[in-house]
């Protein structure tokens, strides 16, 4: 499968990572809309929340815990952002499951 987000996950393309672990990757994204923007993925090939079911939830509950942990170790745990984007009509790019964390500014309620 041509997919980016796997291709970080097994070296295939480099990325700057944050943490890693059996299930999940956490890296630096390569266009910052934030002082910090970090990508949260499931390693195995979700293809997007709308995928998201009982079978793989657990990989999903395991990213929030991962951010949670970032956001206190970084220092930015009481102003933070995690979204996801889903789908072509809500700005989803890459067809893998991801969560933004960014951090650093403050943010304003999307307009559109
Ligand atoms: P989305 O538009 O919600 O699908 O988010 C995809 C994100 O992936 C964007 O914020 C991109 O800047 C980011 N991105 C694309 N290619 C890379 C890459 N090679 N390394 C890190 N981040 C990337
Ligand atoms: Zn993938």
């Amino acid at each position: 499968m041509d997919c980016l987000f796997c291709k970080i996950v097994n070296g295939e393309i480099p990325s700057s990572k944050v943490y890693e672990d059996d299930t999940v990757l956490a890296f630096n994204d390569i266009n910052p809309e934030a002082p910090v923007h970090i990508l949260l993925i499931p390693k195995t090939h979700i293809t997007s929340m709308a995928e998201i079911n009982g079978e793989n939830s657990i990989v999903v509950a395991h990213i929030f815990e991962v951010a949670a942990q970032i956001a206190r170790e970084k220092g930015f745990a009481d102003g933070f952002r995690v979204v996801s984007n889903c789908g072509d009509s809500a700005g989803q790019t890459v067809k893998h499951l991801h969560f933004h964390l960014m951090a650093g500014r403050d943010f304003g309620w999307p307009a559109g």
